[in-house]
C-alpha cells in the first residue's frame, strides 16, 4: 500500500483537505519510515494481535500498524483529522477510527465492546502536552493491555525509567514502574518530525505487570506518601511526610520509619518501591486501627 509519511505527501494530503496542523494538540507527525516500522517492530505486534492507537494523526503510523495486526482502533480527538483518515486508510479492513479524546474515553467498555476483553497492546506517537495522563489512564484504569509501545520526549522515557538516588527518580518513576516495566528502546531525534519539536524523543516500551512486583495493601496511601515525599525533594523522608497533605504526626512516622528500618534523615528520592511500600503498609495497619 502507498505510503504517506514523506513530507511531500503529507503536505499533499494537508493540501487536498485543506488541513492545518495545531500545536496545541501536540501535532508532530513521523515523516521517517525507519522509524514507523521501528515502532511497529518494537511492539512486536502479530496477526493476532488487538491495537489501540492514540493520536493516528494522518494514518501514517496506523498503516503500519494494520498491516501487522489483527485490528486496530485508532482514537483521535482531532474532528478535521476524520475525512483525512478515512481517505488515507480507505484499503485497510481492519481499522476502526473513532473521534474522541482518549482521556475521555471508557477504556473498559472499548475493550470489552470491541476486543470482547482480550488482551490489547497500545501504540502511539504521543502527543506531548498529554504523554503522562494518558499513559497513567492506561496504567491506573487496569485495563486489559500486555504492552504501550510509545513515543514520547526523551525526558519523560528516562524519568519512567529512572533508579532511586537518581535526579530523574520521582513521582512517574514509581507509579509507572510499580504497573510496568519500563524499557526506553530508541532515542530519536527531531528531524524525524514535521513540524520539528524543540526537544529529543524516544521510543519506550511499558511492558504491564500482571500484578505488582510489591504488595501494597492500600494504594491510595502508597501514592499519597509518595508524592509527600516528592513534594518536598530536598527535605529528609521525616520532614517531608510530616509537612505533606497526609499531615502525619512526627512521633507517629518516627516508629513507622522505624519498624520499616527506613532511617529518618533519608530523602524520599533514595527510597526505593519495596521500601515505600512496606512503609505505606505499616502505616496502613495503623491507619485500620484508627
Ligand atoms: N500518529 C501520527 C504520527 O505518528 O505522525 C500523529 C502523532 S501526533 C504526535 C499526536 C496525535 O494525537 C495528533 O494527531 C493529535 O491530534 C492527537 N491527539 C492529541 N491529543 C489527543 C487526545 N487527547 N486524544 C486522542 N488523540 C489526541
Amino acid at each position: 500500500m502507498d505510503k504517506i509519511s514523506s513530507p511531500r505527501k503529507i503536505k499533499e494530503i494537508m493540501d487536498k483537505h485543506g488541513f492545518r496542523l495545531s500545536k496545541s494538540l501536540g501535532q508532530n507527525f513521523l515523516i521517517d519510515e525507519n522509524i514507523l516500522k521501528k515502532i511497529v517492530d518494537i511492539a512486536k505486534i502479530t496477526g493476532k494481535d488487538f491495537i489501540i492507537e492514540v493520536g493516528p494523526g494522518i494514518g501514517n503510523l496506523t498503516q503500519h500498524i494494520a498491516e501487522a495486526a489483527g485490528f486496530v482502533i485508532a482514537i483521535e480527538i482531532d474532528k478535521a483529522l476524520i475525512p483525512i483518515l478515512k481517505d488515507t486508510l480507505k484499503n485497510y479492513s481492519n481499522i476502526e477510527i473513532i473521534n474522541e479524546d482518549i482521556l475521555k474515553t471508557d477504556l473498559h467498555k472499548l475493550i470489552r465492546e470491541k476486543f470482547q476483553n482480550q488482551t490489547v497492546k497500545v501504540v502511539a506517537n504521543l502527543p506531548y502536552y498529554a504523554t503522562t495522563p494518558i499513559i497513567m489512564k492506561f496504567l491506573e484504569e487496569k485495563v486489559p493491555v500486555e504492552s504501550l509501545t510509545v513515543m514520547v520526549q526523551k525526558e519523560v522515557a528516562q524519568r519512567m525509567q529512572a533508579k532511586p538516588g537518581t535526579k530523574d527518580y520521582g513521582t512517574l518513576s514509581i507509579a509507572v514502574q510499580y504497573y510496568s516495566d519500563p524499557n526506553i528502546l530508541l532515542r530519536v531525534p527531531p528531524s524525524v518530525f514535521i513540524p520539528r519539536p524543540n526537544v529529543e524523543s524516544a521510543i519506550v516500551k511499558l511492558e504491564v505487570l500482571k500484578e505488582p512486583e510489591v504488595h501494597v495493601q492500600r494504594e491510595d496511601l502508597f501514592f499519597a506518601l509518595v508524592k509527600d515525599a516528592f513534594g518536598k525533594r530536598r527535605k529528609t523522608i521525616l520532614n517531608a511526610l510530616s509537612t505533606g497533605d497526609l499531615k502525619l504526626d512526627k512521633n507517629l512516622l518516627r516508629n513507622v520509619l522505624n519498624e520499616s528500618n527506613i532511617e529518618e534523615n533519608r530523602r524520599g528520592e533514595t527510597l526505593t518501591i519495596e521500601e515505600y511500600a512496606l512503609l505505606s503498609n505499616n502505616l496502613a495497619k495503623i491507619y485500620n486501627n484508627l
